[in-house]
């Protein structure tokens, strides 16, 4: 294989030469860089020592965790054996100190431990039981078939990131994958992208609840068409049960663009979309901590710094109003989001912007209020 040398964060790093990403022998996709960025940063906030990038393909993800976090022990791992003599390329690239390879498996000690495996990630995960302080899944498509063994392979208050580009089923483009791989109902339109996030971490609630653990989301996003979740485990049947009541349904009316959550086991009305988790989307300690953290060395640092500014601001309510959506459903002009934002709040109701979409707004106000406030503008 053919390959050129990148620079990412800290890190140099290898990756095939091919004409598209998905032709290449080993996965490596540039966009992603910041995906990796925001990843470093929730890594040095929550500060874990064991590590494990089950799905590592170059490397670049666990080598950065190494170079630009304090985690002390990384473990990288792909099932495909090019990846695997990649993963060991990069790995000298970066790190000095002794390697020592065996046919599935390399370990190199440098004032940190790196392991570089060839396995299932299933199987490297049922061997590690409760091991990781923080495992990273990020997949082709969808991450529920390591779901299980992520959670066991975990600490029982570890931290599980995952990655999900698998929009079709989620955003209600498919939606009998949707049912088949989540278990839950998408809903389409302009609620899409923050309905497809909260299916995904229901999902892991559901998943971790029958281990008796419970849930905390840390930071999770929608961006560049892919899913990211940073999810603490909380041990314990309570924290399970507590995590399971922040699971419920949303209700939209696609003709006016109005709706409602219900938290509930089961939907109390037909045309219910979900189960969701309607619970918190971040920690705002941590993604102040994240936005406060040196961005100097990251490879997209602007692009970081303005997505963390509009997270750091963003009111943590489920849902938002697209200004454009409203507009055309209740056949109105689209107005500014500021003038909008300032009628509501000089009513006493709080609004800020959403990283879901640049024409919405986040707002406690009820439809009407915010319906009434396009009209007015008029
Ligand atoms: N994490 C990488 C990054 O940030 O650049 C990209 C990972 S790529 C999207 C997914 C990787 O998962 C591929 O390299 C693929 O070979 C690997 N993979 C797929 N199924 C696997 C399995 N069952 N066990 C281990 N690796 C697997």
């Amino acid at each position: 294989m053919e390959l050129i040398k990148l620079k990412e964060g800290k890190a140099e790093i290898l990756v095939p030469k091919a004409e598209r990403i998905y032709d290449a022998p080993v996965f490596y996709n540039p966009v992603m860089a910041l995906n990796r960025d925001l990843s470093v940063l929730l890594l040095k906030v929550v500060k874990a020592e064991r590590v494990l990038d089950a799905l590592s393909a170059t490397g670049i993800r666990g080598i950065r965790y190494a170079l630009e976090t304090e985690a002390d022990e990384i473990w990288l791992n792909d099932i495909n054996p090019e990846a695997f003599k990649l993963i060991i390329e990069n790995l000298k690239l970066n790190f000095e100190g002794e390697l020592k390879i065996n046919e599935r498996s390399a370990t190199l000690k440098d004032k940190k431990t790196l392991i570089a495996t060839n396995k299932d990630a299933n199987l490297l995960m049922a061997e590690k039981f409760r091991y990781f302080d923080f495992l990273d899944l990020d997949p082709f498509g969808s991450p529920v078939e390591f779901l299980d063994s992520s959670l066991r392979s975990l600490k029982r208050k570890g931290v599980l990131a995952l990655t999900a580009t698998d929009t079709a089923p989620l955003c209600g483009a498919h939606p009998k994958a949707c049912l088949r791989k989540y278990n839950a109902k998408p809903v389409r339109g302009e609620l899409c992208h923050e309905s497809g996030l909260r299916i995904l971490i229901g999902t892991v609630v559901r998943y971790a609840a029958k281990y008796d653990l419970g849930v905390e989301v840390l930071f999770a996003y929608y961006k560049d068409h892919y899913f990211r979740a940073f999810l603490r485990l909380k041990d314990g049947a309570k924290e399970g049960d507590k995590a399971l009541k922040n699971l419920g349904y949303l209700y939209f009316d696609t003709k006016a663009g109005e709706f409602e959550v219900e938290r509930a086991f089961l939907p109390s009305k037909p045309d219910a979309f979900g189960p969701l988790w309607l619970g918190p989307l971040k920690n705002q300690e941590i993604v102040e901590k994240m936005n406060a953290e040196d961005k100097g060395e990251l490879a997209e640092k602007k692009k970081v710094s303005k997505f963390l500014n509009v997270v750091v601001e963003e009111l943590d309510v489920p849902f938002f109003y697209d200004i454009h959506a409203l507009a055309r459903r209740n056949s109105l002009e689209v107005r500014k989001l500021s003038d909008i934002a300032a009628m509501l709040q000089e009513k006493g109701y709080r609004v800020s912007r959403t990283h879901f979409s640049p024409t919405a707004i986040k707002t406690d106000a009820p439809f009407e209020e915010v319906l009434e406030a396009l009209k007015a503008l008029q």
